[in-house]
């Protein structure tokens, strides 16, 4: 078998188009675009990388956004000063705190300051329990990344084995709780996991985010499951390649995502999509962007 190979670029452009229509459809209804700002405290390489990725995908789809750069000497008090101004900023429906932040930050700090209606990255504690319990919610976008890649895909979920590798918070523990609202059965990996090939080789749906390159090989899948690679790896030789060891993987899935090109590229939309979705909520309508 040859796996069908997920193009996540191409789903990310149609998600991208129709945002348009909707941040076209709010501001016609309103008469300004949903506004996003993105906070950035000192001079991280690879949030600034991300930084200026949302804000292109912010441009495309219309949303207005703007980076508030920070000195890394930013204390306590300014950020959360800061994060507070824009809570009760009206031209701001969404708020990015870019990780991680310099030592004498608190990351803690950050997700209890900044409002749950304005948290579209799903990292407030609020967002958290609130998907916890079954509630509304924002979610993190890479979790919704690969939830958004499953829906559309059309893969099957209620009553399948999802296996899940890795339990961070921004992508296992909030996919496993998503999982489990499709009524998947769901299980979690980790770095103590003893039995793990045991536990991937039963999995329909097996998820890869664990930050190890190429480590899922194909004896560790089961013949026509459906891998969703979420790793971003940088070899030491240059080039980036997923968790999942691709070339083999792709002789026994039915349906596998690439690194590049796979997860990455809807991330990003799918926090724009969540953005999107704060403004209509912030007006009173619970507008199902999709
Ligand atoms: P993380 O916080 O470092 O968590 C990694 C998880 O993998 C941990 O739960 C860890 O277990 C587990 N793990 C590590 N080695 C393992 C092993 N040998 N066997 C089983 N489990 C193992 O990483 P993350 O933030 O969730 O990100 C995971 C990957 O996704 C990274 O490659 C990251 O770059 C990528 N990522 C991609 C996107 C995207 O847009 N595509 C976004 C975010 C992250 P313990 O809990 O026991 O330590």
């Amino acid at each position: 078998m040859t796996a069908h190979v997920i193009d996540g670029r191409a789903m990310g452009a149609e998600i991208k188009a129709e945002l348009c229509g909707e941040v076209q459809r709010y501001r016609e209804a309103q008469g300004r675009s949903p506004g996003l700002v993105i906070v950035l405290v000192g001079g991280d390489a690879a949030s600034s990388v991300y930084s200026k990725a949302i804000l292109r995908v912010a441009r495309e789809v219309g949303v207005e956004a703007r980076l508030e750069q920070l000195s890394a000497l930013t204390s306590s008090d300014e950020l959360q000063s800061i994060l507070r101004q824009l809570n009760d900023d009206s031209a701001t429906q969404g708020i990015i705190v870019q990780m991680p932040l310099p030592a004498h930050l608190s990351q803690k700090m950050v997700a209890d300051t900044v409002v749950s209606s304005k948290d579209i990255d799903g990292i407030s504690p609020r967002s958290a329990g609130n998907l916890f319990l079954g509630l509304p919610s924002f979610l993190p976008s890479t979790a919704a990344a690969v939830m958004e890649i499953l829906e559309r895909t059309q893969t099957p979920l209620a009553g399948k084995r999802v296996v899940i590798l890795g339990r961070s918070n921004v992508v296992g523990k909030p996919l496993a709780l998503m999982l489990l609202q499709k009524n998947a059965t769901v299980t979690i990996c980790h770095s103590r996991t003893t039995n793990l090939v045991e536990l991937t080789r039963k999995a329909d749906v097996l998820i890869a985010a664990v930050g190890c390159p190429r480590m899922i090989t194909a004896d560790m899948v089961r013949p026509g499951a459906v891998v969703i690679d979420v790793g971003i790896n940088a070899l030491p030789e240059g080039g980036i390649v997923g968790d999942v060891d691709f070339a083999s993987v792709r002789e026994v899935a039915s349906a596998l995502t690439p690194t590049p090109g796979g997860v990455g590229p809807l991330t990003n939309v799918l926090l724009l999509k969540q953005c999107v979705r704060a403004a209509w909520n912030a007006l009173g309508e619970t507008v199902a962007v999709r």
